[in-house]
């Protein structure tokens, strides 16, 4: 490619309005631009990059037995009404209705639309086990669309889904899912982990992420030191305290407490360090649209202080909340708490939830519900959804300690169970000639958010420095003053065609440019490789060469250069 015939839109300007580094060098590197909040258009040089990785995800699904599909974006709401998903989802799901009034939404995801294709097209055991996948647009409402294409409110996802007989057919195709994702982070070259997570709303019985490792993830894994445990901390195994599990005999409700004060506020007033060994207590159940964290917090309690003991765990003080409030939100389960001399849950920005040393309660929807119990002398209800991890604590596998990582969710597997078929009467005849739902099982990757993943992973302070399985271009040519030097006009078009012929994708930057403006454009898009080229190499018969991940230069000599950059 001549950067003359194309698109490079550089700027060297780190924008204002883009938080992680990722995102500041998709814009600057002409990768992406802004269309409204979390809506893109890609540019010619991220969608390269966007394309590798798909094919990649394609391969690495073709060679898993997964057949490729394309479902349609627009989905009809009936079958969103027959899973009930249609009530349950949430806000996320944008709704419309056409010219006939119909409602029909666009998808999210694709379980009811695959499970009606499938329920039509598949009627025997003999033609399962079947994975069907697609790649394809998405679009989610998110609450807080952000870091440009990492959370956006369209996307770009691959899809599996795959239908079962058996068990043991969903076990082994579940493995052949997991094998390929971690095949397809590998070929990228990306530092990642599977963890153990939440099947969520969804339910099912197993599934994993897998998390590209980040700094600027949104997720927090835990994994053990000595073994390959690892899970989201939503999901993360720890010993409990000493009282035991218990569930909740009724459902509790929460209050949106008049004093509620954000952490911020928390950390201000009372001079509060939060440190690592905070605990933090995730609600499995919270939902997409009322996502709950409970941040646990404990010490010597005494009321209307905070005070943070030797855990560096402190208690929320009792002003936060009044009687009638704790009285509410905690409900009165067995042993439930009394209103007096507890403080209870704060909601803090309708999303994080301040606990004191026991409490109970629910997030917005009132269906799920946590609680926990610090307190051994009370015999109170503890929630059964209620893990806490720490780093340091042994694990559940019994081999070395917690410790944390930030993550990014590129992929995410789940067994699906008969949920989607169950509802949507999807069954085969198995050998006897009986019906059976079949088993389904589901496997996402976000193709458009790994692109920003691997940025996270891959830059330096000049720019990104992508795997060449994932640069837009693998060889950057860089003639010096070649509309000046005929010699090095020739040698440049020449090296041009010998690359080009070679197989190598190559980026010519034959501009009316400075060298130095060429040089950082290559070096803050990325190329793995570029050649130099000016009078003096002509003169001396040997390019300059420079690896933009090492930064090593090395003069290679002319006829060398192909067998030199294989
Ligand atoms: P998250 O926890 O980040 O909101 P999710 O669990 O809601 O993701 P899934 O339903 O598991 O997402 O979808 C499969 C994959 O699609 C995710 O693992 C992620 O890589 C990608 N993805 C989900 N939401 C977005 C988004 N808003 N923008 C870009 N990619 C996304
Ligand atoms: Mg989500
Ligand atoms: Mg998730
Ligand atoms: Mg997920």
């Amino acid at each position: 490619m001549r950067v003359s015939n194309y698109l490079l839109s550089t700027q060297k300007e780190t924008p204002a309005n883009a938080e992680i580094v990722s995102h500041q060098l998709m814009l600057r590197a002409g990768f992406i631009r802004r269309n409204a909040s979390g809506l893109y258009s890609w540019l010619p040089s991220g969608l390269r990059v966007l394309r590798k990785v798909e094919a990649i995800v394609r391969e690495e699904m073709n060679k898993a037995g997964a057949i490729e599909i394309l479902m349609p974006l627009v989905q009809p709401a009936d079958l969103w009404e027959e899973t009930g998903r249609w009530d349950k989802f949430g806000p996320e799901l944008l709704r419309f209705q056409d010219r006939h009034n119909r409602d029909f939404v666009l998808g999210p995801t694709h379980e009811e639309v695959i499970t009606d294709l499938v329920r039509k097209e598949v009627s025997s055991y003999k033609q399962l086990p079947l994975t069907l996948y697609q790649v394809q647009t998405k679009f989610r409402d998110e609450v807080r669309p952000r870091f440009g294409v990492m959370r956006a409110r369209e996307f770009l996802m691959k899809d599996a889904y795959s239908f079962h007989l058996t068990q043991e057919s969903m076990d082994e195709t579940y493995q052949a899912m997991h094998k390929a994702y971690s095949n397809i982070l590998e070929r990228m070259g990306l530092a990642y982990r599977p963890v153990i997570a939440d099947t969520g709303s969804i339910g099912g019985s197993a599934s994993h992420e897998f998390h590209v490792l980040a700094n600027s993830g949104e997720d927090l894994i835990a994994y053990s030191t000595d073994s390959d445990y690892a899970a989201n901390i939503e999901k993360a195994e720890a010993p409990m305290p000493s009282t035991t599990l218990a569930e909740p005999t009724q459902e509790m409700s929460l209050v949106d407490t008049p004093n509620a004060k954000t952490i911020a506020e928390l950390v201000e007033q009372f001079d509060l360090e939060i440190t690592k060994t905070v605990k933090t207590l995730i609600v499995k159940g919270a939902t997409e649209e009322a996502p709950l964290v409970a941040l646990m917090v404990r010490g010597d309690h005494e009321l209307n202080e905070l005070k943070a003991d030797k855990h560096d765990l402190v208690a929320a003080p009792l002003e936060f909340a009044t009687d009638e409030e704790i009285r509410q939100a905690v409900g009165a389960g067995p042993g439930s708490l009394g209103p007096v001399g507890l403080n209870m849950p704060i909601i803090i920005d309708n999303d994080v939830a301040v606990m004191s040393d026991f409490g109970a309660g629910a997030n917005q929807d009132d269906k799920h519900y946590f609680g926990i119990n610090w307190n051994r002398d009370v015999d109170m209800p503890q929630a059964m959804d209620i893990r806490n991890v720490v780093e340091g604590e042994p694990t559940p596998d019994g081999k070395g300690t917690y410790a944390m990582a930030r993550g990014i969710e590129v992929g995410h597997i789940f067994q699906l169970g008969t949920n989607y078929s169950e509802a949507m009467g999807a069954s085969v005849l198995d050998e006897n000639g009986k019906s059976k739902v079949m088993l389904m099982g589901c496997y996402g990757v976000g193709v458009s958010r790994i692109v920003a993943a691997a940025i996270e992973q891959n830059h330096d302070d000049r720019g990104m420095m992508l795997p060449e399985s994932l640069a837009p271009f693998t060889v950057g040519i860089l003639p010096m003053n070649m509309h000046k030097s005929h010699r090095v006009k020739e040698k440049a078009e020449q090296l041009y065609q010998d690359l080009t012929d070679a197989g190598f994708e190559v980026l010519f930057d034959d501009r009316k440019e400075r060298p130095g403006v060429m040089f950082n454009d290559m070096e803050l898009v990325g190329l793995p490789h570029v050649v130099v080229i000016g009078d003096r190499n002509i003169d001396a018969g040997v390019f300059e060469y420079k690896n933009r991940r090492s930064g090593e230069k090395q003069e290679v000599a002319f006829d060398n250069i192909v067998e030199f950059l294989k």
